[in-house]
């Protein structure tokens, strides 16, 4: 019977790749709802968007690799329901497919904003190729353009849209972009960035309504908008797991082996909620390498390799002329302190976010090769080695030699 996997993006597709280079010789079978062929999403709200990326470019593998690797790509097809124990998938067409072992790499989907007028067309959200396109289109030199959320797609959009010449503001309930994830000093390097290009943000306000041409916000402020682009968020598409009995809580939970509470079914990307070995608890994380190195550790998973996936969370963001790496991870408030190394004034410097001088997680922002070096100080910290925060500071002590001694 064959391998399943219901997902045809970034995470399900690397499974497949990987499935096939450790040397799967069996059916394969990928089912995709969406109709193009896998694709990445993080040009998405960056090069695509800009104008600068070809369309052809953005696409995981080209067309004719799924036929040269016998990886049957099943596109615009919806996975209504997995019977576990007679180990079906069945889908919208009433198609039924067996499978020996499933994975499910089902992703995210946008968080919808529940205010009055958010259904008129002029309300974007962006996660699919054909919403980037439209979104493309709208924005023009003059346009007023309102994002709602200073969230990593929000502030990325924003980039793009000021590209295009238009006037942007953004809406976000908390006094800092991105405050959660990097906490107050690194966040105000966000808010300085696009401030400097102009951006207007309305901070500590929500949206009470949307018209045809403005966002009213809870103050009564009317915000000009011709577009609205809302990213507050998504949440992990999880009804079909749900529906098939397995254990779910903000995302499907899975094993350190990202094996679900069935032994045969596995899920890998935005959706898994892993036992992480070295973090020492569950996470989720919604971020491209994590679909990449979770779709191609489940392949090895469902080949029956013993193993445990221990990547360190990473994730990449461009805006304008600043470019970031983050690697490691940092939860919300964790962090006792952050330690700069360079000039973050000039946004080219790594900040380390430190819990009893251990490194938890470290961004390099327009300072390069130094990826590695990050993530082997992020890796000693969540093992227990702490560093000296002087010596971490200081940017002639190279970052090779934190862990040396
Ligand atoms: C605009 C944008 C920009 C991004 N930029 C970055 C970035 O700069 N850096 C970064 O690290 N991350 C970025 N991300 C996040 C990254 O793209 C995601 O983490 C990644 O796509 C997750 O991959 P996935 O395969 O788990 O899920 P998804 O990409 O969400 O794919 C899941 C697929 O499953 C399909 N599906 C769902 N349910 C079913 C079903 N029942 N039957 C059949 N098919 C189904 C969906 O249609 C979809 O095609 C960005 C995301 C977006 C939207």
């Amino acid at each position: 019977m064959a391998f399943v996997v219901v997902g045809g993006s970034l995470a399900g597709v690397n499974a497949a790749i990987a499935l096939r280079e450790q040397g799967y010789p069996g059916e394969l079978i990928v089912i995709g709802q969406e109709q193009e062929p896998p694709y990445e999403r993080p040009p998405l709200s960056k090069g695509y968007l800009l104008g600068d990326a070809e369309r052809s470019s953005v696409f995981v593998q080209t067309s004719s690799w799924y036929q040269e690797n016998a990886v049957d790509l099943r596109l615009g097809q919806e996975a209504v329901a997995v019977d576990a124990a007679a180990h079906t998938v069945t889908l919208a067409s009433g198609e039924q497919i067996g499978y020996a072992k499933l994975l499910l790499a089902t992703g995210s989907e946008p968080r919808r904003l529940p205010v009055p007028g958010a259904d008129q067309p002029h309300v974007r959200y962006l996660r699919s190729l054909a919403d980037s396109e439209a979104l493309r289109e709208q924005l023009r030199m003059g346009a007023h353009v309102a994002v709602i959320g200073a969230g990593w797609i929000g502030l990325e959009v924003a980039a793009a849209a000021r590209h295009h010449g238009a006037n942007v503001s953004i809406v976000e309930t908390d006094a800092l972009p991105l405050r959660r994830v990097l906490g107050d000093e690194v966040a105000g390097v966000f808010r300085d960035l696009h401030q400097a290009h102009d951006v207007t943000f309305h901070f500590g306000r929500s949206v009470q309504s949307i018209g045809a041409d403005a966002v009213i916000l809870d103050d009564g402020t009317s915000v000009p908008a011709d577009v609205v682009v809302v990213g507050i968020g998504v949440a992990p598409r999880t009804a079909l797991a749900s529906a098939a009995g397995l254990a779910v809580d903000n995302g499907v939970l899975v094993s350190s082996s990202l094996r679900t509470s069935d032994p045969d079914i596995y899920a890998c990307g935005d959706i898994a909620s892993w036992e992480h070995p070295l973090i020492g608890q569950r996470i989720r994380v919604e971020h491209w390498e994590n679909a990449r190195q979770s779709g191609q550790f489940a392949a090895r998973a469902m080949l029956g390799e013993a193993g445990v996936y221990d990547w360190l969370p990473y994730f990449f963001s461009d805006q304008y002329d600043l470019g970031m790496e983050y690697s490691g991870y940092a939860g919300p408030g964790e962090a006792d302190r952050v330690v700069f190394r360079g000039d973050a004034a000039a946004r080219e410097f790594i900040a380390f976010w430190l819990k009893e001088n251990r490194v938890l997680a470290g961004m390099n922002v327009n300072v390069w090769d130094v990826h590695d070096d990050i993530r082997a100080l992020a890796t000693a910290g969540h093992s227990g080695r702490s560093v000296d925060p002087g010596k971490l500071a200081d940017a002639q002590v190279p970052l090779g030699e934190l862990l040396a001694s």
